[in-house]
């Protein structure tokens, strides 16, 4: 599988606003903004997609879920934030390296487009 984009930030040889790393994320700001707070969670290991998940894979997701809600504390979103997953084409997905996105600075609307 060739390198993706997001792997190419977390091995830096692109620039990104890396704002959280540990031994399984990589968190940095999304480079095209859909809300005053928009921070991208990236698992080290490239997944392509949400249906590519293994079982073995569940605690990865689970600590990109707590890494962003400990970010959304860090970044102020007292009032709320919104946590988005996109699946396929279909879904939205464009990188295809599973990633969480945090948003937040603004009111939500529902339904999303
Ligand atoms: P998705 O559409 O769910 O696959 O989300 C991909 C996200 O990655 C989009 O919000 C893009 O703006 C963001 N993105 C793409 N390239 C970069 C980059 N080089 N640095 C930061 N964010 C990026």
């Amino acid at each position: 599988m060739p390198d993706s984009i997001f792997t190419k930030i977390i091995n830096r040889e692109l620039p990104a606003q890396i704002i959280y790393e540990d031994d399984r994320v990589v968190a940095f700001h999304d480079i095209n903004p859909q809300a005053p707070v928009h921070v991208l969670v990236v698992p080290r290991k490239q997944i392509p997609m949400l249906d590519d998940l293994r079982p073995e894979d569940a605690p990865l997701v689970g600590h990109m879920v707590h890494v962003a809600t400990k970010l959304a504390g860090e970044l102020k979103l007292d009032l709320g934030y919104r946590i988005v997953m996109n699946c396929n084409h279909q879904g939205g997905q464009t990188v295809f390296h599973i990633h969480l996105h945090l948003m937040g600075g603004r009111q939500m609307q529902w339904p999303p487009g």
